[in-house]
């Protein structure tokens, strides 16, 4: 472990952009090693354990439920999903094959977990995201058996900085954004569950930052969420100066209202990433010129068969209709498979799914599942009368790109292609001759580029979109529509980070879209720069060595 005399500063992946200062509040999730040792699983016959089993799960369900009650939205969705893991039969019938071999109470707890981890980890993607929700369940049943409190998030008692290995949901979920003005955790990567509640919160986030354990409680920090610094102990009137200046900042934010243009009336698209019906009415509220990213899959996780066309139309309406007028909606085909299951559409049991049979991929030996969904968009375009545009995930090859606009094209509508495997940025300006628009998935095509899955926490240096051969994708792929001139956006998490989206639009980028939180703080610092020092952003992230580098010499640039 890193201790804290070792240095001042410390240095992790930023996701939340903002300076906050407050004590540290460290969340340990160990239980008390005196205590297990203290408990005395092995005068527990078979059936006295799993009744043992039994009533601290159902102590932990019960915990979960209460906090459900008094909780909305979100968070209630989650305590009630980990009140139902908590509950889980197959993770009761695990720790009862264990204990009928003959291990005693707290083996077969860890036994029958670890043999859920290892099928969540194999799964990948999503799935694996739930491991930590599942090593939280373990920690709160062992906490009960061996009389310990739940371990969890303590209410601060002033304003703190949350430092923890990671968050889970249970945790994060009703997280007080009044007491709590900062999250810093050890592990995580920019799309974790962490960064992913710091962003709706909109409280400043650094993720992967190594030696944060090693921090006391009671430490004061300033959290720099746009460079990843974590400083200890800083300097008071630096830090009142600075904050303030921040405050000062995130007014401006507040009160943005688009439309995005530079300080020159370079204009750029800020577009919104939404998921239903519910989300595109929100986002229509907001200082948004349409949607660049409706991720249609997501409004089929649950569904065993395939809906009909009229049924799909309808789903779409619901999400076109609160844009009829002057803006217009980016539909992406189902981006089914790897880390998003679709059980009527993609393949069971692939060795590597994140590499296999899915996106634009599940048309090759189901061309129905395709036309069928263009079918339905096409229904909705036209009772909307929304302007609708429809691009393909997952496009590797030009001529997949142009079988796809060729289907979109018969159908009245505007094609276009995600850029998310390398293949297809490397090829944008031939890509370029056979659709109307590319949208770059940042997300995938660093996951691609890096050879480095985008949910492995332990990754997260590598998943970065500023790492300089993403970069390069991103700038050959801006380049090809400045020349063909046609619109090519980011629709991925970098779009959402207000220093690189000015680099983004240095290269060439036309829109950006992202989670409808980002929008003002990404809005209103480009309405803070010029196109031209747009430019020298981008050259200077695209000749820096390393993210850190390539942030360092933006950041330096915008507020120089
Ligand atoms: C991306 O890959 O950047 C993207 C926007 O798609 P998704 O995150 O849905 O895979
Ligand atoms: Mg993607």
């Amino acid at each position: 472990m890193v201790t804290q005399t070792s240095t001042d500063q410390l240095l992790g992946t930023p996701v939340v952009p903002g300076l906050a200062t407050g004590p540290a509040l460290v969340v340990r999730s160990e239980i008390s090693p005196a205590a297990i040792e203290a408990f005395d699983g092995a005068s527990l016959d078979e059936e006295a354990a799993l009744r043992a089993y039994d009533d601290a799960a159902g102590a932990v369900a019960a915990g979960f439920e209460r906090r459900a009650g008094s909780a909305h939205g979100a968070a209630a969705e989650v305590l009630t999903a980990g009140a139902g893991l908590a509950r889980d039969k197959g993770l009761r019938i695990a720790v009862r094959k264990h204990l009928r071999s003959g291990e005693d109470l707290l083996s077969a707890l860890a036994a029958g977990v670890e043999q859920f981890v290892g099928v969540f980890t194999q799964m990948g993607g999503l799935m694996a995201e739930r491991v930590t929700d599942l090593r939280d369940i373990e920690r709160r049943v062992l906490a009960h058996l061996v009389g310990e409190p739940e371990p969890g998030v303590p209410t601060p008692q002033e304003p703190s900085v949350l430092v923890a290995e990671d968050l889970a949901p249970s945790d994060t979920a009703g997280l007080d954004p009044t007491v709590v003005v900062a999250l810093v955790t050890e592990r995580g990567g920019p799309t974790s569950h962490t960064a992913i509640i710091a962003r709706q919160l909109g409280i400043p986030c650094v993720v992967g930052t190594a030696g944060a354990m090693g921090l006391r409680s009671g430490t004061r920090l300033l959290v720099d969420g746009s460079t990843g610094v974590v400083e200890l102990d800083p300097d008071e009137a630096d830090t009142a100066r600075r904050v303030a200046a921040d405050r000062e900042v995130r007014a401006a934010v507040e009160g943005w209202t688009g439309p995005g243009r530079t300080t020159d009336g370079t204009s750029v698209k800020i577009l919104a990433n939404v998921a239903d019906g519910e989300s595109a009415a929100g986002a229509a509220t907001g200082p948004v010129e349409g949607v660049g990213l409706f991720r249609t899959e997501l409004c089929f996780l649950n569904r065993t068969e395939e809906p009909s066309v009229e049924e799909q139309a309808d789903i779409y309406s619901d999400v076109l209709s609160p844009f009829s007028g002057e803006r217009y909606v980016v539909v992406r085909t189902l981006d089914a498979g790897s880390d998003k299951p679709v059980a009527f559409a993609t393949h069971d049991g692939e060795e590597n799914p994140a590499l296999g049979v899915r996106g634009l991929r599940l048309s090759f030996d189901n061309p129905g599942l395709l036309e069928r969904q263009l079918d339905g968009i096409a229904a909705a375009a036209e009772r909307t009368g929304t302007e609708t545009w429809v691009m393909a995930p997952m496009v590797a090859t030009v001529a997949e790109a142009a079988g796809f606009a060729e289907a979109v094209r018969s159908r009245g509508l505007k094609a276009g292609v995600m850029v998310e495997v390398p293949s297809a940025a490397l090829l944008a300006h031939r890509m370029l001759e056979v659709v109307d628009f590319l949208s770059i998935g940042t997300n995938d095509l660093t996951q691609y580029a890096m050879a480095a899955d985008r949910m492995a926490t332990d990754l997260a240096h590598l998943t970065d979109p500023w790492q300089p051969a993403v970069l390069q994708l991103i700038a050959i792929t801006a380049h090809a529509g400045q020349e063909a001139g046609k619109p090519v956006g980011v629709c991925g998490e970098a779009a959402a980070d207000p220093l690189l989206a000015c680099a983004l639009v240095g290269m060439g980028v036309t829109s950006l879209s992202m989670a409808s939180a980002a929008v003002r703080s990404v809005g209103a610092r480009l309405g803070t720069v010029s196109m031209a020092t747009c430019e020298e952003a981008a050259e200077a992230a695209l000749s820096a060595p390393d993210p850190q580098a390539a942030r360092a010499a933006v950041l330096a640039l915008l507020e120089g």
